[in-house]
């Protein structure tokens, strides 16, 4: 109790983070042993075969080229004069037809992620998702007083299991005056799933049973669509957009959009919370309300990042150079997760199904004792709840040919 003059929610004990815990015991390892015997699969950042972080070149460039005044300056708020167009263009291709978009700018997706759960829940409500998700989400709705409820994400057949989904939605609604539900899609982290657009239809179609149904609370979707380009190509990646349409006026739809994929620019925390309106009314209601927001939390936003983010976007030259980059490597990474994906059918070892991105998950017993036997063979994953997470986006195609069998030895072994 000496000096500890913390206000009592915020006396909580502070389990580090997983996932930087197992990247720095994997460091040490690999200082010790060398880069070749230790696997470190742990972060979500892409490593090429060289060891080395992926930055977009023209990103690079652009960066290193900025004036001072332009990185160093305030940004409005509400984001730089074209950021709201960049986002569009960059989600969809084009500034949308079928919504009225708002966007602000967040620290990252992360940011947006804080905005949704604080201002689309009341004090002690629950936020719906998956029960295979980033582990943040959890902390993101503790730590504004709010709190995480999952579904079963696969049914028996692997795919998206909108039985558990609905049945979750309408249990929730029967105890809150508002629904929240967030599915990160497509290249979810932990699994690497797209859903399909079917899949986004009955989704869709759920929760316009449920708006009907209740016409008196207030229902969101958030898709977190924070590695969106790293899935199929652009239009597939873009066809769960499709599904949105025709909502009762108890319902919106909102996006976590993410720089730190999109852009490689993970340590320059920028991103946006987008809004999908069906009137310019709804959308800027949306925006004057996460404009409070933002002024009260972290004020304004990286400019720098945003200056890329409109700089590519708004100039169609510049733009196709960086389709063309990112292209690259997120073949790379689908590569190596599918490459990782089939060694693993072929012996044996069952995974959550995988489609593209920079995560594979293994569900096993006991994920902490299997992550940790696998320490001991210098192989880094991060435990989740349900099982192991495996990230090809850091390791090289031969360390993704060869994790599978030490993964299955491992769950054998620690099971045995
Ligand atoms: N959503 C998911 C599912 C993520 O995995 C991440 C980052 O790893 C984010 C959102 C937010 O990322 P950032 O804050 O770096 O944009």
């Amino acid at each position: 109790m000496k000096y500890i003059t913390l206000a009592d929610h915020a006396v909580r004990t502070y389990a580090p983070d997983k996932i930087f815990t197992a990247s720095q015991k994997a460091k040490a390892d690999i200082a010790g042993l060398g880069e070749d015997a230790v696997i470190n699969s742990t972060l979500g950042e892409c490593i090429d075969d060289e060891g080395k972080l992926m930055v977009l070149p023209t990103v690079e460039k652009m960066l290193r080229s900025m004036p001072v005044e332009e990185m160093c300056s305030y940004a409005p708020i509400a984001g730089i004069p074209g950021f709201n167009e960049a986002v569009q263009i960059s989600l969809f291709g084009e500034i949308s037809k079928r919504f009225h978009v708002e966007s602000v700018p967040t620290p990252g997706g992360c940011g947006a992620l804080r905005h949704a759960v604080w201002n689309f829940l009341d004090n002690g409500d629950a936020m719906l998702t998956t029960d295979w998700f980033w582990g943040p989400y959890r902390n993101i709705c503790e730590e504004h007083g709010r709190f995480l409820k999952s579904f079963e994400m696969f049914n028996d057949q692997n795919t998206f299991h909108i039985e558990a989904m609905d049945k979750a939605v309408g249990e929730l609604l029967s105890q809150q005056k508002q629904l929240l539900l967030a599915l990160n899609t497509p290249a979810n982290n932990p699994t690497g799933y797209s859903m399909t657009k079917e899949e986004m239809d009955q989704v869709i179609a759920v929760l316009r049973r449920y708006a009907l149904e209740y016409p008196d609370k207030k229902l969101t979707l958030c898709l977190d669509a924070s590695y969106i380009d790293f899935d199929a190509g652009f239009c597939e990646s873009r066809e769960i957009f499709e599904s949105i349409h025709d909502m009762p006026e108890n319902m919106m739809v909102l996006v976590i959009f993410s720089m730190s994929k999109s852009y490689t620019m993970c340590g320059m925390r920028c991103g946006a919370f987008v809004c999908l309106g069906e009137t310019a009314e709804a959308a800027q209601e949306f925006k004057a309300a996460m404009s409070y927001s933002s002024r009260s939390v972290w004020s304004n936003v990286i400019r720098s990042a945003q200056r890329v983010l409109v700089d590519i976007n708004l100039n169609p030259e510049v733009k196709a150079q960086v389709d063309q980059e990112r292209l690259e490597f997120s073949n790379l990474i689908s590569k190596r997760g599918k490459a990782f994906y089939h060694e693993a059918g072929r012996i044996g070892l069952s995974c959550c199904p995988y489609k593209h991105g920079y995560f594979i998950a293994v569900p096993c017993e006991n994920p902490d004792k299997v992550a940790e036997y696998l320490c001991r063979k210098h192989v880094y994953v991060v435990p989740q709840a349900k099982g192991l997470r495996f990230s090809p986006c850091a390791v090289t195609m031969e360390k993704c040919l060869r994790a599978p069998e030490l993964i299955k030895e491992a769950i054998q072994n620690v099971g045995d």
